[in-house]
């Protein structure tokens, strides 16, 4: 089975009151966005009758600081490099379990090049925009 995938940012999402790029019936999501937001970006594609599987990046946006009482700091691992590194091992984790991607449409040339990487044979969808007005990376 060929399916696609899709980033959300800056491919399904372009903030609220904008359409973007929709997946098909059977495709799939791989967000950057980490697992702890999981209800929001759940909520947001079941507004938009989106619901497709989502697949999350396992890294945090903060961790804890021991330093602070309760506190909290961001975390380095998380970012661009990681979000497109965390795309790449989960499009060959599915290959691995039979799932076969396609195509997958991101934003991100930074994440674009670690997907490359790791997964030659998938063609990416490169959506360029002109500003950051909308969506940043
Ligand atoms: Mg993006």
């Amino acid at each position: 089975m060929k399916i696609n995938s899709f980033d959300i940012d800056g491919v399904i999402y372009f903030g609220e009151g904008t359409t973007g790029v929709r997946p098909g019936k059977d495709d799939i999501i791989i967000t950057g966005r980490p697992f702890t937001d999981r209800e929001a970006t759940v909520k947001m594609l079941e507004s938009r009758g989106i619901y497709n599987t989502l697949y999350m990046n396992p890294l945090k946006r903060k961790i804890p600081d021991y330093r602070i009482t309760h506190g909290q700091k961001d975390n380095p691992l998380y970012g661009r490099k990681a979000s497109g590194i965390f795309k790449g091992q989960m499009i060959n984790m599915l290959k691995d379990l039979g799932v076969e991607i396609q195509m997958h449409f991101e934003d991100d040339p930074i994440q674009i090049k670690e997907i490359q990487k790791r997964c030659p044979d998938v063609s990416i969808v490169h959506l360029k925009r002109d500003n950051e007005e909308r969506v940043k990376y």
